[in-house]
């Protein structure tokens, strides 16, 4: 490209930030990023001990995501798929869920187990199958409520809310309360229906890695935390840069003064990793603490969706509700509810990643970005503009990509 080529500033290396700049490169510009860490990735980050992936954050890929289809190749990713179900830690007993989800025939276990009762199963036929039949689109487009009072208002008993869709949805929405948005909640119970829960063998940063792979004519300026976009200028400690237009693919609110009132509010989880001799599940599948005041929503073994023959059995346990508690008195406290709940003992302790802004809270969620043209130059991205998850991130890159290219068209 010569130099009289548009100049494009993309701010933020996430995966919005990836998509952008690949929708860009294959229209022939070689855009710039600015990412304010040393790494790719953002909020998809994998450390690895003793040769096992540990995500900084439990965190999946669902493979019938249509952008993810889109855009990473599955087969060069080594995904490891969960099985489709859990196991619920309820009242001293495990009770396997077999494919809730996906499969109504399945729920026989969790009818007799005591999860819900004969009418949560027929309601959860009638809402798989509904939910077959309609599109994505039509989803987003349906007027949202809560996902609990969508639950409720659908006739599931408290039984099946509190033993199954709260423990499970909270892991995924990062709340307990089930306040997220009802199509997020049609949209999410979708993808588990027709699809997998899964993660790259490498861990989840191999899927930003492959994004990247993609690029070779975008320039990546690490460590450069971008402090204000001023129309076509970024400002960086105290270099200011002009642009012929701007990608923000990060929370804009602190960048852009006119937004800095109203600040994304954002789901916070905490994800410890314990070492231990044998995994008491073998199974690749997402275990569930259901009583009402436990920490720790969520548990599986790495090593048993991952295997690494020879290691120790790596167990995640995710906390989802508020606490005050240092890292050391969470560890005390989830080694006892471990133990109490799952009977999970001899538990050492070997990583914590307490993750502040997780998932952006939205009071409703939408399937693509609401905001992507946000003046002549500046453009948004970034799941925040349409509803936490990997697909939006990556739709909201697309989509801010494409009205760059559009505006700039214009002033040709
Ligand atoms: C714990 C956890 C669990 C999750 N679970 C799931 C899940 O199971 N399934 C799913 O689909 N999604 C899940 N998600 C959500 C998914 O990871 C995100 O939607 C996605 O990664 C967001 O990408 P992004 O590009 O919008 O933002 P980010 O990943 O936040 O990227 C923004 C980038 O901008 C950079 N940046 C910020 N400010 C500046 C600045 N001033 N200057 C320069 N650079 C800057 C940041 O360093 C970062 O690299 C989860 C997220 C977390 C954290």
């Amino acid at each position: 490209m010569s130099t009289s080529e548009p100049k494009i500033a993309i701010i933020g290396a996430g995966l919005s930030g990836l998509v952008a700049a690949i929708c860009l490169e294959e229209q022939g510009f070689a855009p710039e990023i600015f990412e304010a860490s040393d790494s790719i990735g953002g909020r998809i980050k994998t450390d690895f001990y003793e040769g096992i992936p540990l995500d900084h954050g439990f965190q999946v890929l669902l493979t019938e995501y249509p952008l993810t289809k889109k855009y990473l190749d599955y087969g060069a990713l080594g995904l490891k798929h969960f099985l489709p179900g859990a196991l619920l830690y309820r009242k001293g007993k495990t009770s396997k869920i077999g494919d809730p989800l996906r499969n109504a025939t399945f729920l026989f276990s969790t009818v007799f187990s005591g999860v819900g009762s004969i009418q949560d199963k027929w309601k959860i036929f009638r809402l798989s199958s509904s939910l077959k039949n309609k599109s994505i689109a039509q989803l987003f487009e349906a007027p949202g409520t809560s996902t609990l009072d969508f639950l409720k208002e659908y006739g599931f008993s408290d039984r099946i809310i509190d033993n199954f869709f709260r423990p499970f949805f909270s892991g995924i929405f990062l709340e307990d309360e089930l306040t997220t948005s009802s199509r997020m909640f049609q949209f999410v119970y979708k993808m588990f229906s027709e699809g997998d829960a899964a993660i790259p063998e490498k861990g989840m940063q191999e899927i930003p890695k492959q994004l990247y792979e993609r690029l070779w004519n975008t320039k990546i300026h690490y460590n450069r935390s971008v402090a204000r976009v001023d129309g076509k200028t970024i400002h960086i400690n105290g270099d200011i840069l002009d642009f012929d237009a701007v990608i923000i693919a990060t929370d804009p609110t602190k960048l852009l003064e006119q937004l800095s009132a109203t600040p994304v509010q954002w789901h916070s989880s905490h994800t410890l990793y314990f070492k231990t001799k044998a995994s008491t599940m073998n199974l690749p599948i997402i275990g569930l603490l259901t009583k009402s005041d436990t920490l720790v929503n969520n548990l599986h073994f790495v090593t048993d969706v991952i295997p690494v023959s020879g290691s120790d059995a790596i167990l995640s346990a995710t906390v989802v509700r508020a606490h005050e508690l240092s890292e050391t008195d969470l560890v005390a406290r989830a080694k006892k509810e471990l133990l109490d709940c799952c009977k999970l003992n001899d538990l050492e302790f070997i990583r914590g990643y307490r993750i502040d802004r997780a998932l952006p809270k939205l009071k409703t969620a939408h399937y693509e970005s609401r905001l992507v043209k946000y003046s002549d130059h500046v453009f948004l991205a970034g799941d925040h503009l349409a509803n936490g998850s990997i697909n939006a991130a990556m739709l909201s890159g697309e989509q801010a990509a494409s009205e760059t290219m559009k505006a700039l068209e214009q002033t040709k």
